[in-house]
């Protein structure tokens, strides 16, 4: 699993998996390492991605950066992501997993990563006897209204009480 963004470093595991280190794909690595580092474009889809390698001045076929991702995901490289938004996204396989949030309004996609979610999910997995090897947990969800503009309920009838 990559855990850098550093491009020779992930040029070097392509070749280690066989995989011909073309421009093409020096280019979809830099902006998928881009990405990582880029609020907002850490999970492109196969379009995205193209703009963004484009954008780095490197023409490329958008068949071509389909082939690339799919070469880099077979090798564990890239992670493809099929989130209920669509279209396949792609990212950076990181050392450090992550659950991630969709905000069902905008398509952003947060990620994050807690402690406390990881051990009430292998303790449910231990009841039922197993041991987790690999998780995928997505939460699809709105943003809640800043408190302030609620509704102000005068009889105290909201059921505030916890
Ligand atoms: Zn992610």
């Amino acid at each position: 699993m990559a855990d850098t963004t550093d491009i020779d470093t992930l040029l070097q595991e392509c070749r280690a998996h066989g995989l011909k280190a073309t421009e093409n794909l020096r280019a979809v690595l830099a902006a998928l390492a881009e990405g990582v580092r880029a609020e907002g474009m850490r999970h492109p889809d196969v379009e995205e991605l193209r703009r963004a390698v484009e954008a780095r001045g490197h023409r490329i076929a958008l068949a071509s950066v389909y082939r690339i991702v799919a070469q880099l995901t077979r090798v564990g490289i890239v992670e493809t992501h099929h989130f209920e938004t669509g279209k396949s996204r792609y990212e950076l396989a990181k050392g450090q997993t992550h659950d991630h949030l969709v905000d069902i309004d905008t398509g952003d996609i947060l990620d994050f990563h807690d402690a406390a979610m990881d051990e009430i999910e292998e303790r449910v997995a231990a009841r039922l006897g197993y041991r987790i090897v690999r998780r995928r947990v997505e939460l699809y969800a709105v943003r809640m209204e800043p408190r302030a503009t609620l509704p102000i309920t005068v009889d105290g009838g909201e059921g505030e009480a916890n």
